[in-house]
């Protein structure tokens, strides 16, 4: 394997190196036009990508999405399809195109009934986007999409990604669409030093694959969807890259050179993940064991979700027993289940896990809803984990307590409005926990916990 040194940076030609010095000096001063020069040379020089297309035409995946060229869409396509597996997308497709076949269904759809049809996906400012996204394109373009990658850019939640693959797919417009892994291929396809999460990489493939599509040697759509295709099931990240599969590894200076799985470089972290220390309370009632949730506040991370009651920073057993007597609970019995970590993107919970028995004062007298009745108060509420086939569960029962609890937020207005006194609920979990989706409930929030059902 040669050295990093060994590595052509970028194609050989003197426009393209000054371009590359100044990328190097001074990133943030890069012009436009030094870019786009930068990424003509580039294209001028690369490999001829016919083999590519016709794998496409003849290995693709066949994708509900791909049957379309309505801009609608294939924004909705794009837009879940986020950080989130095609598989696991599909389903959530259909049924959002289902209840919101036009972008003018999606913009009078509440908000909060979006963010339930999205529940389980995961990344909810997606689902906050599209709609804003929906609703800017029926009141300000008459219900009617944006044909250029500049007009798209204007709309709400819509980044350049999403604006090329919506302008090139559904329009045929002649711009790139650079993904996480549409710039995994270029980098090796050109054996380019370039780097997970760096910005100026990525605007160096933006203005590279623009080029391409300019150069009009390619059909727009095709061009951007087979490269998001071979990022997606060919060249994989690190060593799973299956280059003998590949229809351009004659191609390929990283294959040819030994740098595949080397390539891009991982990012440098400058400063770590800022931590929260949290303590988490598995508080279970042990007159009839059903546990208690508590609501998120309406904003920030996890808004509105429900989650166990928790404390900040990691709390002595006397913390947590004073901490109950003054929501009111009776302490019998607390044990200590181990720590756990939860990452986020720009967070981690380093946290503690406590199970703790109480009994509930007595004026906590359990109106007691099925979960149907309990569905409908809460309706458009997201519980992480909640499936619909849960929904349907006749048997698991939530109660409300009159007592208020000071762990509890003020009840958001529509359960309020549906008689809830406070956001803490309390359900039943051993009728739940033979069910798929509880377990998956305590595992989001106890993620070093092993076997939920030794906890039960
Ligand atoms: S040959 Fe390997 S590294 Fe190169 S583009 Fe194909 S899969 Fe990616």
């Amino acid at each position: 394997m040669s050295g990093t040194g060994d590595r052509q940076a970028f194609p050989a030609g003197r426009a393209a190196a000054v371009v590359v010095k100044a990328i190097k000096a001074e990133p943030g001063r890069l012009s436009a036009a030094d870019l786009a020069a930068w990424g003509a040379a580039a294209a001028e020089s690369w490999p001829e990508l016919q083999p590519l297309l016709r794998w496409f035409g003849e290995h693709k995946r066949d994708l509900p999405w791909r049957h379309t060229r309505d801009p609608y869409k294939i924004w909705l396509s794009e837009v879940m399809l986020q950080q989130t597996r095609a598989q696991t997308v599909i389903p959530y497709y259909q049924k959002f195109l289902q209840l919101y076949p036009t972008v003018q269904d999606l913009a009078a759809a509440p908000l909060a009934e979006v963010l339930k049809a999205w529940e389980g996906l995961g990344y909810y400012s997606r689902a906050r986007n599209l709609q804003a996204g929906a609703e800017y394109v029926t009141e300000t373009c008459g219900g009617t999409f944006p044909q250029t990658a500049a007009g798209l850019l204007k709309v709400p939640g819509i980044g350049r990604y999403t604006a090329g693959a919506v302008a090139s797919l559904a329009f045929a417009q002649p711009v790139g669409a650079v993904d996480g892994n549409v710039l995994r291929v270029l980098c090796r396809l050109g054996n380019y030093p370039w780097q997970q999460g760096n910005t100026h990489d990525r605007r160096a493939g933006e203005a590279l694959l623009d080029s391409l599509q300019q150069s009009g040697r390619y059909p727009a759509g095709p061009l951007n969807e087979s490269l998001i295709e071979l990022g997606a099931v060919i060249c994989r990240p690190g060593a799973q890259a299956d280059c003998p599969a590949c229809p351009l590894q004659a191609v390929c200076k990283a294959r040819i050179s030994g740098q595949v799985k080397d390539l891009p470089r991982p990012s440098r972290r400058l400063t770590p993940l800022p931590e929260e220390q949290r303590s988490f309370l598995l508080l279970i009632n042990q007159a009839d064991q059903t546990w208690c949730f508590v609501q998120r506040p309406a904003s920030g991370l996890l808004a509105g979700f429900y989650e166990f009651p928790s404390l900040d920073g990691k709390v002595s057993q006397e913390e947590i027993n004073r901490y109950l007597e003054e929501q009111g609970y009776h302490l019998l019995k607390l044990d200590y289940l181990g720590p756990g970590r939860q990452i986020f993107t720009h967070l981690i919970w380093d946290c503690d896990f406590w199970r703790a028995e109480v009994s509930l004062p007595q004026e906590s007298g359990p109106p007691e809803l099925t979960a149907s009745q309990i569905c409908g108060k809460l309706g458009s509420t997201p519980l992480p984990g909640r499936s619909e086939s849960q929904l349907a569960e006749p048997e698991l029962v939530y109660r409300t307590v009159s007592h208020k609890p000071a762990h509890a937020e003020e009840p958001a207005p529509e359960l309020a409005a549906a008689g809830f006194s406070q956001t803490a609920i309390w359900l039943n979990p051993a009728r739940a926990a033979a069910r798929l989706t509880f377990p998956r409930i305590l595992q989001s929030f106890l993620p070093g916990s092993g076997a939920v059902d030794s906890l039960l």
